[in-house]
């Protein structure tokens, strides 16, 4: 989508600092990080949210849920435990409408979030 921010990081037109790119998912730090590791893993092709994203039957949910799984090996936070979120619509905080899965760890996380 030509007005989507993530869609512009995925084309490359505005910077980001990529840690893991495959062929459908790119992983980026966030701008503004929560956690030492903080990377969004988005898949390639828009849409705009978790729900979203679970309806589209190709694989591509499981595609960015590996990619999250891989950045947290490469950033040495797997074994520690780390996070995965998927803010999902306005009541949860979502602001970017480019499906993003949030990568934290690196710190200890408390539960429940805010
Ligand atoms: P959410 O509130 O769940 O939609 O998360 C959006 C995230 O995108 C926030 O954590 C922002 O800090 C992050 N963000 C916004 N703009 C950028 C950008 N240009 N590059 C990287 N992360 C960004």
């Amino acid at each position: 989508m030509s007005d989507c921010l993530f869609c512009k990081i995925v084309a490359k037109e505005i910077p980001a600092e990529i840690v893991h790119e495959t062929g459908r998912t790119l992983a980026f730090r966030d701008v503004n990080p929560q956690a030492p590791t903080h990377v969004l893993v988005v898949p390639k092709q828009h849409h705009p949210d978790a729900a979203a994203l679970a309806r589209a039957d190709d694989g591509l949910a499981d595609d960015v849920l590996k990619t999250a799984h891989a950045v947290a090996v490469h950033e040495g936070v797997a074994e520690g435990g780390y996070r995965v979120v998927f803010n999902t619509g306005p009541g949860a905080g979502q602001t970017v409408f480019h499906v993003h899965a949030h990568v934290l760890g690196g710190r200890p996380l408390t539960w429940p979030p805010g």
